[in-house]
């Protein structure tokens, strides 16, 4: 009688120290950590008994199957063709900005003053950077988001905040600017209609308790037809001599005037145009890390930083770095995106599209339409190519070693190459060949 085969495997089954004592294994203990390492090796052991796994081969498998890093968290190709896209991540750091990250990752001098051994203010250069690229501040302030910026803002002027009906806004996934506002405390009294709102519906209402005057983005929908909305220069003069502070919520971070977005308000401009403070997002499209910015007359500036509440939501060291990278280095994806030219995007369709077909895939080359996403410029069509696949691609795309989001139209899988930089376009192009192979 012969050995039943499955105790014959199990028999032959590497012994789990064996296998962490090898030294591949014991240097990838060391980079993602043993307790990651034991449970693949676990994995692989389960798999030799079953027979799936040759017991010579056991190295290897763990090898294979170790994540790059001890995160989750991978890199994915964004070829939605929406620049910012919320799910993905919002806005991908430049190269300079990933650099800096590094290098404040460890011990480094973010609150300390190295000439003189003493205390120094935390995060000056990000805060400098921004000044240098906002001129019309006199001071700035960075915490966790733009939420936490306004939550801040409301809670350090506390009483009763002035804003339209209009810009009582819902951003997504149920994140609705009013709710966290009277969340802090603060009473929100709205003005104007829906459609329509003057400059007397704000100066009516201003009495003792009133702390603030709120002007808030409607970011991600636009209102048309019998409209009126008061700018920013207009509620200044109107406020003027009653030494309430106008507050403006600009969203999306542009530091100045895009020509491509001429409806998107920036940093700069609404300050020049008398707003008191400025608020915006650090990862919409001013393309850098999640921040909220704040910037605007220093003695209000000075009131938000000695709020306690300041220090719960300030930004952690790589976040400063980030941004400041960000602000002085080159342009960050999201800038290069927006300004691709059509059609540089129709060249690399087509040299994607013609290694593609190479390779026997039926691919086509076609026109799209990106959009800025994050809640930005929401009716701006920014024109683009894209290459599509069968519509059944859409799925192992998302699934491969670097995964590829697209979207689907149809019977159609379409990659649009305005949301990817061109130093991307080889790793989209492997990650389709993947795919392509595991089906041939
Ligand atoms: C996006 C947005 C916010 C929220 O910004 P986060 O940085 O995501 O907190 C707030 N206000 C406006 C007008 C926005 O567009």
């Amino acid at each position: 009688m012969t050995a039943e085969p499955t105790a014959d495997l199990r028999r032959q089954v590497p012994r789990t120290d064996a296998l962490l004592a090898d030294p591949r294994l014991v240097a990838a203990g060391g980079r993602l950590g043993r307790a990651l390492v034991k449970s693949a090796v676990q994995d692989v052991q389960q798999q030799v008994r079953t027979g799936r796994i040759a017991p010579a081969d056991a190295v290897a498998a763990v090898l294979a199957v170790l994540p790059a890093t001890a995160g989750t968290l991978r890199p994915v190709l964004n070829a939605t063709g929406v620049l910012v896209h919320t799910n993905l991540g919002r806005a991908p750091l430049s190269a300079a900005a990933v650099d800096a990250v590094v290098a404040a990752s460890g011990t480094t001098d973010v609150e300390l003053d190295l000439a003189t051994g003493r205390r120094g203010p935390r995060g000056e250069g990000a805060l400098a950077a921004l000044l240098a690229a906002v001129p019309a501040a006199e001071a700035a302030l960075v915490v966790n988001n733009c939420a936490a910026a306004l939550a801040l803002v409301a809670t350090a002027l506390g009483g009763e905040l002035v804003i339209a009906r209009g810009e009582l806004v819902e951003i997504g996934d149920g994140f609705r600017i009013p709710d966290l506002l009277v969340s802090t405390g603060a009473r929100l009294r709205e003005v104007g209609t829906t459609n329509r709102v003057t400059p007397t519906d704000y100066t009516d209402v201003l009495g003792p308790d009133t702390t603030a005057v709120l002007k808030v983005h409607p970011s991600n929908f636009v209102v048309r037809g019998f409209t009126r909305a008061v700018q920013v220069a207009e509620l200044a003069a109107a406020l003027a001599g009653t030494g309430l502070p106008l507050v403006a919520d600009v969203g999306s971070g542009l530091l100045r005037p895009h020509p491509a977005l001429p409806d998107e308000p920036d940093l700069q401009s609404t300050l020049a145009a008398g707003a008191d403070l400025a608020l915006s997002s650090g990862d919409k499209l001013l393309g850098g890390p999640q921040a909220g910015l704040v910037l605007g007359r220093a003695d209000l500036v000075r009131r938000l930083r000695r709020h306690p509440l300041y220090r719960a939501l300030r930004v952690d060291k790589t976040t400063l770095a980030a941004l400041e990278a960000t602000l002085r280095g080159p342009h960050p994806p999201v800038r290069q995106m927006l300004d691709a030219d059509p059609a540089q995007l129709r060249q690399r369709a087509t040299a994607l599209a013609a290694r593609l077909t190479e390779a026997g895939l039926a691919v086509a080359v076609v026109t799209s339409t990106a959009r800025v996403g994050g809640g930005g410029a929401p009716e701006l069509e920014l024109p683009s190519w894209a290459v599509t696949l069968p519509a059944a691609f859409a799925e192992p795309l998302r699934r491969a070693s670097r995964p590829v989001v697209g979207h689907v139209a149809g019977d159609r899988t379409v990659l649009d190459l305005r949301s990817l930089l061109p130093a991307d376009d080889d790793a989209l192009a492997v990650a389709v060949l993947e795919v392509a192979r595991r089906w041939t």
